[in-house]
């Protein structure tokens, strides 16, 4: 470093404030720079730096240099420190940010803020250090003389290390690597050492000695084979391929053949799973099948964990990344391939909060910027990405058959108002369980509503239990003896007498809890295992309930959504859908499409065995052209009368869609704001504005909810209006009373 430094570059530096633009610093004070530093002249793009903010001091990102700026010499201030040596994010990570900023129209440091881990944002080092082996003088000795002859792993290690410098112990940490590094530093050859994380080198997966893959897969069937080849082929490019297969179809069998083909280049691959996707067998399976080190992402994570795990995959250690949302941020700087389990699922958008991203979307534009494929895999593609199949945008690859038994199961509807029903189970649905466990078969109940009852009534006077909180019932609890509100999380003691009148008060309906309850006393002697938030409430619930699945000892399943999705039941042979009724006469567009998933994903939890499967819908509208859609033709028959109701309707994917939603403490202030920016808009040509209506829930946690919508069929219109109508609703005075926030490609209408 010198000391005759001028103005030098200017940094743009995003910085965690709600303000929509970047801030502007010089590079260095003239000739000062902390000691033990780097050569500040060096900071650009994608370094973290800290610097003067106001009276405070602030951890930000530099996101471009320039030459020029509006600010004058007085008021530019300088960067007080680097913090990073290189840049943290990559070149098309730093694309794929300013996008998301244009896109979400959300402040470049809240994007940010999202973008890193919480140790990140304080200015945490991301290089840490990390114990390897090193060879010794001795070492490199034995090696030349082609020692030791008589043990085989010991002679690959030492040729390994001989090659690298330094192998990453992590990768050598476990199993067989483990016992012969031990044994060589025993005899004074290897001695363990730390270096900086980032400069411990991954081991190179085209090393002879040590190969990416750990064991081999089964054969793949001709379909698993073509869709590998296919994205095999395209691995030097953007490409977008839809993996469409029931469960069962081997879909992820196919995502380790692709991965293991991205490993063998090199490369690392980034694979998303939603919320509750990412189970152990699942994150199991790519262990047992690779030996490269691999990180694990998501929202349970401790933030010294979550540091640890981008560590890994920012100095290439970690070659697989498989994470929940937002893991779309995590560093890999030899991307290879994105992978996108379930992609129809709705946790890979961000719904709350300032920054709605939709993790599915933000992966095709990273694909995009870095120049590698992306695979979308679902039984159930959502809509959008059907229609992007349509329109040639992506391409499709099918896996027809399940990879282990081929005949899918036979479905059927059971109308609830013809048939005598008992706790809200039919005849037929009960004698088909127990002609199913009369065999030996598991049985599946599924009914997306925990707890033991959705109401509590006072028969004599009428009075229902009501969330003070919110526009909704409470729910009955009866085992913990408490009423509790799922939308606000109020809970109470259940009282055993109406508040009211003072008459015995009563549950009404059923949730899970009243199920297992009902077919306990049912079948006496058949255990039941449970699976909702109410059972699997901490790390390791979840494996015991598979556990006692797996073993046999449980033999009927009742569970919410947690059952649809990442496991494996084979040895369930019936599945019964309790209530198809929700969601069949929604206000909100895409309330079928998520019926239609959630009844065929719980459908595909019925004989994935060797044995044939058998599923029954219990509805009070048999004859709804949904239900009998999705029976006669399936989920692609149900698509393509959606995409048409969508054309008409000229809802998404035929239009594009934000929503302003906004909450106060009074109705009147959540709709004024939303008036007073609406009126703010005036006409425009192309643009269409909706509402404000308040939101169906009205009330939840004490606040009121609304919401305007903005509607455009053309996607760059639409951002355009919000450009340049957003900076003026900010500035509303009624837009202090409220909190509010833009969420662009909305999943959820209220
Ligand atoms: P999906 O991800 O579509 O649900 P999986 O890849 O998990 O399907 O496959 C379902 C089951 O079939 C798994 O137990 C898997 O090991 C097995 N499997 C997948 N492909 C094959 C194949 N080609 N041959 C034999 N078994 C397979
Ligand atoms: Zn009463
Ligand atoms: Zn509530």
């Amino acid at each position: 470093m010198t000391g005759k430094s001028d103005i030098g570059p200017i940094l743009r530096v995003a910085l965690p404030t709600p303000l929509r633009r970047l801030f502007d610093y010089r590079s260095s004070a003239k000739g000062s720079a902390g000691a033990g530093t780097p050569c500040p002249g060096e900071i650009g793009p994608g370094m973290r730096v800290r610097v003067p903010f106001g009276r405070r001091h602030m951890v930000g990102v530099v996101m471009e240099t320039a030459t020029q700026t509006e600010l004058s010499e007085e008021k530019l201030k300088t960067v007080l420190e680097p913090l990073d040596s290189r840049p943290i994010f990559d070149r098309a990570m730093l694309a794929l940010l300013t996008w998301a900023v244009g896109y979400y129209h959300h402040p470049p440091g809240e994007v940010l803020s999202a973008a890193l881990p919480k140790a990140l944002r304080l200015g945490a080092p991301l290089e840490g250090m990390q114990g390897t082996w090193r060879l010794t003088p001795a070492g490199r000795e034995a090696w030349a003389q082609g020692e030791p002859r008589r043990a085989p792993r010991q002679r690959q290690l030492l040729a390994e290390l001989a090659m690298q410098e330094t192998a990453a112990s992590d990768c050598l940490g476990r199993g067989v690597w483990r016992e012969a590094a031990r044994a060589l530093e025993g005899r004074g050859w290897i001695v363990s050492v730390q270096v900086p994380l980032a400069s411990a080198p991954a081991i190179a997966a085209d090393a002879a000695c040590l190969l990416p893959t750990r064991i081999a897969g089964p054969e793949l069937n001709v379909e698993q084979r073509q869709a590998t080849q296919r994205i095999g082929q395209s691995l030097d490019a953007f490409g977008a391929f839809v993996l469409q297969g029931i469960t069962g179809s081997g879909k992820t069998e196919v995502y380790l053949r692709v991965t293991e083909q991205v490993l063998a280049r090199g490369r690392s691959a980034l694979v998303l799973v939603p919320e509750i996707g990412l189970t152990p067998q699942l994150v199991e399976r790519f262990r047992e099948r690779f030996q490269v080190g691999m990180a694990v992402l998501h929202s349970a994570l401790t933030d010294q964990e979550r540091l640890a795990a981008w560590r890994d995959a920012f100095s290439g250690q970690a070659r697989i990344v498989l994470g929940t949302r937002s893991a779309v941020f995590a560093p890999l700087p030899q991307l290879g391939i994105i992978i996108i389990d379930e992609e129809h699922d709705a946790s890979f958008k961000q719904h709350e909060g300032g920054f709605r991203y939709s993790a599915r979307d933000l992966a095709l534009v990273r694909a995009q910027r870095a120049g590698v494929p992306v695979v979308l895999g679902s039984a159930t593609p959502a809509i959008e990405t059907l229609h992007n199949i349509q329109t040639g945008r992506y391409a499709r690859l099918r896996l027809t058959r399940r990879a282990v038994q081929a005949a899918p199961p036979r479905t059927e509807l059971i109308d609830l108002r013809a048939s005598a029903h008992h706790s809200g189970l039919s005849t037929p649905a009960v004698q088909a369980m127990e002609r199913h466990l009369g065999a030996g078969g598991q049985v599946l109940m599924f009914l997306n509503r925990r707890g033991y009852a959705p109401t509590l009534l006072c028969t004599a006077c009428g009075w229902i239990a009501p969330c003070s909180n919110c526009d909704a019932r409470l729910t009955v609890h009866l085992a913990a003896r408490r009423l509790r509100c799922h939308h606000c999380g109020a809970d109470s003691q259940l009282p055993a007498r109406c508040p009211q009148c003072g008459f015995a008060v009563k549950p009404v309906g059923q949730g899970t809890e009243k199920i297992e309850e009902t077919l306990a006393a049912m079948f006496p002697g058949l255990p039941c295992v449970r699976l909702d938030r109410d059972v699997v409430r901490h790390r390791g619930d979840m494996e015991e309930a598979m556990r006692r699945i797996a073993s046999g000892e449980g033999r009927i399943l009742v569970g919410t959504q947690m059952v649809t999705k990442g496991h494996d039941f084979p040895n369930v042979t019936l599945v019964v859908v309790l209530n198809a009724d929700q969601g069949l006469f929604s206000t909100d567009f895409r309330a079928s499409e998520r019926l239609a998933q959630t009844i065929v994903q719980v459908a595909g939890r019925a004989g994935r065995g060797e044995r044939p499967g058998e599923v029954l819908i219990q509805t009070e509208f048999p004859a709804h052209p949904l239900l009998t859609g999705l029976l006669c033709e399936g989920y692609e028959g149900f698509a393509r009368t959606a995409l048409k109701e969508r054309r008409e309707a000229s809802w998404p994917p035929f239009s594009r869609l934000a929503a302003v939603r906004d909450s106060a403490a009074t109705a009147e202030a959540a709709l004024t704001f939303l008036a007073e920016a609406r009126a703010l808009a005036g006409p425009l040509p192309g643009v269409r504005l909706l509402g404000p209506v308040p939101a169906a829930m009205a009330r939840r946690a004490g606040r009121h909810h609304a919401q305007l919508l903005v509607e455009s069929a053309d996607r760059g219109r639409l951002h355009r209006f919000l450009d340049g109508w957003l900076p003026q609703i900010e500035s509303l005075p009624s837009a202090r009373r409220v909190r509010w926030a833009l969420d662009v490609d909305p999943i959820e209408l209220f």
